[in-house]
């Protein structure tokens, strides 16, 4: 059994709105170990990115913890957490607004090894001109701008920037949704192949089943700021037990098809607002399986089988 690499329980987020408290993340449990890629995976708004966001520093949790080879991070100062930061990185949905338009790059890469004072000006210009090549650029590319990448290349330009402080976990938000489909195939590949290189661990946030199967290892799924199931691979594949879960496998696309069920198809009624209180199951609206007890308490994860918990009164507790 390989070691825990991240923890994070009890999550929670809510965001002051115009029309109410907006409830992000509901109090999110999850572990990752090290070398393993765990998906979450969601409708857009189920509070995937706000997830992401808290567990590598860049949003503070309003409750909860997370905790990295067995270090609480949540609620340490911005000092506190400095020499954490390099260990936890992001590569983000859109890489060119996530991308500096003035900095070549050079700089781009650069630029996290100056913030955390690693190497002289040559060892940062060899490590810069190794991380293009690694990841499918060529080093002479290094003087130009990001505009000047076509949106593939963009992208690469995100992930090596995130491997340049050599990180243990890396969030993947949505890394591929802006892509052509040619485009995503490489990327995955890209990022299974650097995975195995450098001992890295994926938490994998994608609103798309397909690019899911592609690499994960476990799967956790999101629906308004809570895990509803949370499973390995060939279980979740299989037996999809929260009926969520299965009506977003019934929306995967056709394989061999090209044809392709949208949520709404499958999907009954739109996720309820995020704002204000809530009670009972947060999916009974749209849920065919309802009956009278998921009015009354929001059902907690509990186990289903090895490694498989499923938040539904379907489940027996
Ligand atoms: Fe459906 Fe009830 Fe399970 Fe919620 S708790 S998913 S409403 S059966």
């Amino acid at each position: 059994m390989t070691e825990m690499l991240l923890e994070v329980s009890g999550l929670k987020k809510a965001f002051k709105t115009g029309g109410g408290v907006l409830t992000a993340v509901d109090g999110a449990d999850l572990t990752l170990r090290r070398g393993e890629t765990l998906a979450l995976a969601g409708e857009s708004g189920c509070g995937k990115s706000t997830l992401g966001r808290m567990i590598a520093g860049l949003t503070p949790p309003d409750a909860g913890s997370v905790k990295l080879s067995g270090t609480e991070l949540a609620g340490l100062s911005h000092r506190a957490l400095r020499p954490w930061r390099p260990k936890v990185q992001m590569i983000f949905q859109d890489p060119f607004s996530s991308l500096n338009p003035r900095a070549t790059v050079a700089r781009i890469l650069e630029e996290p090894l100056i913030v955390h004072r690693r190497g002289s000006v040559g060892e940062r210009r060899r490590e810069v001109a190794r991380m293009m090549e690694r990841v499918g650029l060529r080093p002479e590319a290094a003087g130009r701008y990001p505009h000047e990448f076509s949106g593939g290349q963009r992208q690469r330009i995100g992930i090596a920037r995130a491997l340049m402080l050599r990180p243990e976990l890396i969030i993947c938000d949505e890394p591929v949704s802006a892509l052509d489909v040619s485009v995503r195939a490489q990327i995955l590949n890209l990022l299974a192949d650097l995975q195995k290189e450098m001992g890295l661990s994926y938490l994998f946030i994608s609103h798309d089943l397909s690019v899911v199967q592609h690499l994960a290892d476990r799967v956790a799924v999101m629906y308004l700021g809570k895990i509803v199931e949370l499973g390995g691979r060939d279980r979740f594949w299989t037996a999809p037990s929260h009926p969520y879960t299965q009506a977003l496998m019934a929306a995967r696309p056709l394989p061999g098809t090209g044809q392709r069920l949208r949520d709404k198809d499958i999907l009954e009624g739109e996720m309820p607002s995020p704002i204000g209180p809530r009670q009972g199951c947060d999916f009974r609206a749209r849920c065919r399986c309802a009956f009278a007890p998921c009015a009354g308490t929001v059902p907690g994860l509990r186990p289903a089988g090895p490694g498989h918990d499923v938040a539904c009164h379907l489940v027996p507790g």
